[in-house]
């Protein structure tokens, strides 16, 4: 069995709630403070490590209180963090979130996590068989040299192209399997999918970002579930009906789980059925690392 390597973001949410939004140079009482461990990369190293795979994390933390805190709150959860780096020239990535009138406001400050560099990935001792991730909060040039790296040794490399940012063709190319929600797939894309139902133009959207023809390009559809196409066959994984309460985080289970499969070898076909079974588990609970699923609670609704 592989393991899974992820290189990414590692913030703190601040989640501040209130009766309602401040105006523009207000200030309102608020009822609540709450502390999420956040962050894409976070989200996807805790999915798939609470699945059972062995997960690496790669990034930077900044030497402060929430840094200890989410370094604490990552080891708890079975993660290595030999490669989690302590800076002292940023502070820890924080996210600023206002819940009020059933509406947020967020705003992300990336502080160490802009800071993660090619020599902060290219000395993981990464094997054939095993999985590399990656999504857009943390510099792209290090993105590319941890796929590079991954290539050389054999690894599967997966990236979520969140949030998403225009990226360069030599990029694209270094990605075995892309995972994308529809917009962000209309953005690469430059095609308008709104809620657009139609698998044919789903698919042929993403027939477009497909730079080799051995690629995956599995775009994630909220309550409807998965469509995948995979080199040239067409995958579609229903969803599952489900009572959501919180979609946050619903795309990192998604793609922390895929990765578990994959290093665990199982089929495309089954490694999908899992990841949308265990992101359907996920919308059910609250919060983005607190709802991620073990493969036990996974499997039972798998049957
Ligand atoms: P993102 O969170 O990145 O926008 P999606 O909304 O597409 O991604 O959700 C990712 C996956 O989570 C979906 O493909 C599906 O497997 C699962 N999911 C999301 N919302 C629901 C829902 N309401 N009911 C069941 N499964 C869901």
């Amino acid at each position: 069995m592989g393991r899974v390597f992820v290189a990414g973001s590692i913030n703190m949410d601040v989640v501040a709630t209130a009766d309602r939004h401040p105006k523009v140079g207000e200030t309102v009482a608020g009822r609540q403070v709450l502390y999420f461990p956040g962050g894409k990369g976070a989200n996807q190293a805790v999915a798939a490590s609470r699945l059972g795979a062995g997960t690496t994390l790669i990034g930077r933390l900044g030497k402060d209180s929430f840094g200890a805190e989410l370094r604490t709150f990552l080891g708890d959860q079975g993660i290595d963090l030999g490669y989690v780096v302590e800076t002292a020239e940023a502070h820890t990535g924080t996210a600023i979130i206002t819940v009020a009138e059933a509406d947020n406001t967020i705003v992300v400050i990336p502080g160490a996590n802009g800071l993660v560099g090619a020599d902060d990935v290219e000395v993981v001792p990464l094997l054939a068989g095993d999985v590399a991730v990656s999504q857009f909060e943390i510099p792209l040039p290090s993105i590319a040299a941890f796929f590079q790296r991954a290539r050389a040794a054999g690894a599967v490399t997966v990236l979520n192209p969140a949030p998403a940012q225009k990226m360069s063709g030599e990029l694209l190319a270094l990605v075995d399997i892309l995972v994308l929600n529809e917009t962000e797939l209309g953005f690469l894309a430059g095609v308008d999918l709104s809620d657009s139902d139609e698998a044919a133009r789903i698919i042929g959207a993403a027939r477009q970002l497909q730079v080799r023809e051995d690629q995956t390009i599995c775009v994630t559809l909220g309550k409807r579930g998965v469509l995948a196409l995979a080199g040239r066959e067409e995958i579609t994984v229903p969803g599952r009906a489900v009572k959501a309460i919180d979609t946050t985080g619903a795309g990192d289970c998604f793609v922390g789980a895929l990765a578990a499969q994959i290093a665990d070898d199982a089929p495309l076909r089954t490694a999908l059925a899992f990841a949308n079974a265990a992101a359907s588990i996920s919308v059910q609970r609250m919060g983005a690392g607190p709802s991620m699923p073990t493969a036990a609670e996974v499997k039972a609704v798998l049957g």
